[in-house]
């Protein structure tokens, strides 16, 4: 009799979460996500799947980013044919990316097929997963509201809390209670979200527990302040009405369009700046954001006080229009500003946005914003760096268009306000914290610090390892 806990993945790096909790014999699998990175490497490791899916006891998704909800899939054709405990948002917005990804997979197999057609050579590329199976993944899902304890086998009582980080996403507390009477309690942070975030509530304060697997992704940084973001978006957007320019935004469909179009529709509401028209250029956008719109339950007191308190709807308004069509696309390249243009993808690699940029990036009068994390070697990159020229489409471009950058979108506590989130909480009890999703160097920051604030015991989680509590 005994509990145990172990990482099959987001130990020592930042993603492929996948952590087994094992209560008498009985596993718990919480989150199942992809790794991500380098594609040769990340393939190979997401296809190593090494979860013993056919001898789990229940799956608890956190939230759905790729890197926590990216897998699940694999469960289902590994012989796991019981309950996803999620949030009901979760449960929406983990469906369209797994969906989004088992549609990438085909593109990109038929594409590396007829590449190795054309060099005589042969192809033995197959995806993961394909549409199907993630059907038969949102067929398991049970979904679990907020505060709502539900027991996911009978020793374990599940009970999700605000995580602040995106929409759905959760903080899972378990109740474990063993053959021998012993009750443990355990929370996953899953990925720790911040105060003052747009749309969703502030991170819960957890009840009491005796162990916590917490994330460490930002445990050497702070971050600029989440209530920057309302008032330089405003700067940005006037500068645009003043020049007659277009504003051009490289952002994820899921989560960072949807936030922007909250703020500038606040930022119209308040009159602090006059109507601006809104192009979101996106199909996955549009989808993303009617799942945002249908769990007002997942809102925070100010979107409730400032929009569906007056029968309004955050994500809808006179100045904004969803683009779908690709004519409709390149038909924004011939109209004039000022306008806002919010298209995908987020690091400037691949969609539409390539195209709006190319459009707009020599005329000075324009502008382009840069609202996420660009990975090395991305066109995002090299605007980020300031580079006088880049290459977009096969073509080299002059950047004329002023490039500037806010850094308040982070969904991630930094170390501060995780050591704060801490804080807040009754800890008296707490015996140990687990470390997970993290890169190793960062990890030891963040435990030095976490150390110095009064909680010395502080496990790095190492991949396999089992740690028996
Ligand atoms: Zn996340």
């Amino acid at each position: 009799m005994s509990i145990n806990l172990y990482s099959l993945g987001a130990a020592e790096e930042v993603t492929g979460s996948k952590h087994v909790l094992e209560v008498d014999g009985r596993l718990i699998l919480i989150d199942c996500g992809a790794f991500q990175g380098i594609r040769a490497e990340a393939d190979r490791k997401n296809r190593e799947f090494d979860v013993p899916a056919d001898k789990l006891d229940a799956v608890i998704l956190t939230h759905a980013h790729f890197d926590h909800c990216g897998l699940l899939p694999m469960l289902g054709i590994n012989g796991y044919r019981g309950n996803i405990y999620a949030t009901p948002a979760t449960r929406d917005l983990a469906n369209i990316i797994m969906m989004d990804s088992a549609h990438i997979q085909a593109h990109d197999a038929e594409f590396l097929a007829r590449q190795a057609v054309k060099r005589g050579g042969e192809f033995n590329w197959k995806p993961l997963f394909d549409e199907s199976d993630v059907v038969n993944t949102t067929n398991q899902f049970v979904t679990v509201s907020y505060n709502r304890p539900t027991y996911v086998t009978p020793n374990v009582l599940l009970e999700f809390f605000d995580a602040g980080h995106i929409l759905g996403s959760a903080m899972a507390v378990l109740t474990v209670t063993e053959k021998t009477g012993r009750v443990t309690k355990i929370a996953y942070t899953g990925d720790l979200g911040r105060k003052g975030k747009a749309i969703i509530r502030d991170p819960a304060i957890l009840p009491p527990v005796d162990y916590m697997v917490l994330e460490s992704t930002y445990g050497d940084r702070r971050h600029e302040s989440t209530d920057d973001a309302l008032a330089m978006l405003a700067d940005i957007a006037l500068k645009a009405i003043k020049m007659n320019g277009k504003i051009v935004i490289p952002a994820f469909a899921i989560e960072r369009t949807q936030e922007l179009v909250y703020y500038f529709h606040t930022l119209v509401d308040k009159k602090i700046i006059p109507e601006i028209q809104i192009y979101v250029d996106s199909p996955m956008a549009v989808n993303a954001t009617s799942i945002f719109q249908i769990h007002p339950e997942c809102y925070d007191a100010d979107t409730h006080e400032a929009f569906i308190k007056h029968h309004k709807n955050p994500f809808g308004f006179n100045a904004l229009k969803f683009v779908t069509s690709v004519d409709e696309s390149k038909a924004l390249n011939k109209l004039s500003g000022p306008m806002i243009i919010i298209s995908a993808d987020g690091m400037c690699e691949a969609g539409r946005i390539t195209h709006h940029l190319a459009n707009t990036i020599e005329d000075p009068q324009n502008q382009i914003l840069l609202v996420g994390f660009m990975a090395a070697h991305t066109l995002g990159r090299r605007l980020q760096n300031r580079e006088l020229e880049v290459k977009i489409l096969g073509e080299w471009h002059k950047v004329r268009a002023e490039i500037s950058q806010i850094n308040a979108f982070s969904a991630h506590a930094d170390y501060a306000e995780a050591t704060d989130w801490l804080k807040s909480m009754d800890t008296t009890g707490l015996k140990k914290i687990f470390m997970v999703h993290g890169e190793p160097d960062v990890q030891l920051i963040f435990k030095e610090h976490l150390e110095s604030q009064g909680y010395p015991n502080i496990q790095i989680v190492k991949y396999g390892e089992t740690y028996e509590i």
